[in-house]
């Protein structure tokens, strides 16, 4: 009888699969139109897929130092607008317009994403006041304590932090003046009095973060790694535009500058392309550009690595990292699909076919993990405004009032398990940089396999325990709690976390941010420093 039951729900399975369809176009739509969700501004509203639930927030933004800094757009679940993730997301979703132009426009996204692009660029343009350049408002810790619909809130958003010659910000002014000169590219055809004042802007801002070497301050959520990839990566568009070789040759020697991790971008990386590391997309960009043998060796070892030697879950998911775990494959398999248009090695392509079905569907959940796309897709994702409750009640855990169709949840976990609850935030947030390289990934994706792909065939995995799962670890992997990156979770890592909960000076190599959360309630605190001391003399906790 039971092997009937589950013969039965096997032939269901099928059957379900058989009418499911991954409609690759409708998935690049989606994805494009899900940053409408994510506007901030008096204009958050207009012309806005989601207009019946967003609308103008956030209109004092930049009052208390008496510049209007309203516009661009929230960056995930919450509602702070930071620099790095916004240039960042700019930047590649302006690289996937560049490069897979023809596909953008077959999937009827070309309007949708160029006026996204435009209310990134907007707000960038009117960040740049005098010699400073505004690229944080709203203040993280205060943010998060928030939970209501952006039109709502009401306490007020400093304006946090700026550039100028006093105050060093080159990832965030590199990663900024890279987006802006892809838009002059993606523009120059359509307004090119606009697309010259990006560019203008672009090389004002590539001047800035050179003139004045030091990583921005991204509180702890964004606090980059490394600043020489960033200024690599404004370089890297600079000469697309202006073919000038003084630009290849600087980014030479800024890849041989060792990151806070210790890694050297030009010797290897295993990593992907992130809001925090853009040394992989400089190489493969660079790489194919110039065909330099160096460039190529580093990208086609990390190709190799994500192909072979990354963990996969037991459905076939490569699994770099807990946190919003599908932005990374997304990244990667725009990387791969780049590469394969270069090279034709199908592996590439298969690569990226097997993950982008996956997000999709193609999964031991059977789940789409891209909301609103196929029949079946999270229902509590982390994100206030969809979400349209408030704390009171424990409301905000209720399935969200509205749907954030084409947003990227983070993902499932290492045995391809999928946690719907609106605070899981590693497996349930949404946000910009989530699906910029998804965006990339589908055109890329159109472009080289084409249109509609039909997939009928389920995902049969034998579970795996997850123990046995091999995982590699990467140069740049964290062990949640391990705040020293020295491989170990242990007593120093706990006092490393209560010294900066009081206030005294820790290490630069010290990253406590999402690392030290182990209880990951979103803040690091001295809660996860006496579990940290807990877990290392053996006293049961559930966060060991
Ligand atoms: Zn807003």
């Amino acid at each position: 009888m039971k092997r009937k039951t589950i013969f039965g729900v096997f032939i269901l399975l099928l059957l379900s699969f058989s009418l499911f369809a991954q409609n690759f176009n409708d998935a690049l739509l989606k994805a494009v139109q899900f940053y409408d969700a994510n506007r901030c501004g008096p204009l958050a509203g207009e012309d806005n897929i989601f207009s019946d639930w967003r609308g103008a927030c956030h209109t004092k933004d930049g009052q208390d130092v008496g510049v209007d800094l309203t516009g661009g757009f929230h960056d995930a679940g919450d509602h702070v607008k930071f620099g790095l993730p916004q240039a960042y997301t700019a930047g590649v979703l302006g690289w996937a317009l560049y490069e897979f132009k023809d596909q953008i426009a077959a999937a009827g996204a070309t309007e949708k994403l160029l006026k996204t692009l435009k209310y990134f660029t907007d707000y960038f343009i009117k960040s740049k006041v005098g010699s400073r350049f505004y690229y944080q408002v709203g203040e993280g810790e205060a943010d998060h304590t928030y939970w209501g619909p952006p039109e709502e809130q009401s306490s007020d958003r400093p304006t946090y932090a700026w550039a100028d010659s006093s105050k060093a910000a080159t990832d965030v002014l590199s990663q900024t003046s890279a987006a802006l000169s892809l838009m002059y590219l993606n523009y120059r055809e359509i307004n090119s009095s606009y697309a010259n004042q990006c560019l203008t802007l672009a090389r004002d801002l590539f001047d800035m973060a050179k003139s004045n070497i030091g990583r921005g301050n991204g509180q702890s959520f964004y606090q980059s790694s490394s600043m020489y990839d960033d200024l690599s990566w404004a370089a890297t568009w600079l000469y697309v535009i202006d073919n000038d070789a003084s630009l290849i040759s600087d980014v030479k020697t800024w890849l041989q500058k060792p990151t806070q991790n210790g890694d050297v971008p030009l010797n290897q990386n295993h990593w992907t392309m992130c809001w925090d590391d853009m040394g992989l997309a400089v190489i493969a960009k660079l790489g194919m550009l110039t065909g330099d043998s160096q460039y190529i060796s580093v990208l086609e070892e990390n190709l190799r690595y994500w192909l072979n030697d990354l963990a996969t879950t037991p459905g076939g998911m490569k699994y770099l990292n807990n946190w919003g775990v599908l932005r990374y494959n997304a990244a990667e398999s725009m990387i791969a699909l780049l590469y394969y248009g270069h090279t034709g090695t199908k592996a590439y392509l298969d690569f990226a076919e097997k993950q982008l079905k996956y997000m999709l569907g193609a999964n031991p959940a059977n789940m789409s993990y891209l909301i609103g796309y196929g029949s079946n897709w999270a229902k509590h994702p982390h994100h206030r405004a969809a979400n349209g409750y408030t704390y009171a009640n424990g409301d905000n855990q209720k399935p969200a009032k509205h749907t954030i169709t084409g947003a990227l949840v983070g993902g499932p976990d290492q045995s391809d398990r999928y946690v719907d609850d609106v605070n899981q935030f590693q497996y349930t947030e949404v946000a910009l940089d989530y699906n910029a390289g998804l965006v990339g990934a589908l055109a890329g994706y159109l472009k080289y396999a084409g249109g509609v792909i039909e997939t009928p065939t389920p995902v049969q995995v034998t579970p795996t325990p997850v123990e046995n799962t091999p995982t590699p670890t990467p140069a740049s992997e964290y062990t949640v709690g391990d705040v020293n990156n020295d491989g170990n979770r242990n007593i120093v890592d706990a006092l490393l976390i209560a010294q900066l909960y009081v206030g005294l000076p820790v290490p630069t190599y010290v990253v406590p941010e999402e690392y030290g959360d182990l209880n990951m309630d979103g803040v690091v605190n001295i809660v996860d420093a006496l579990l940290i001391a807990q877990c290392y003399v053996g006293l049961p906790t559930a966060y060991c």
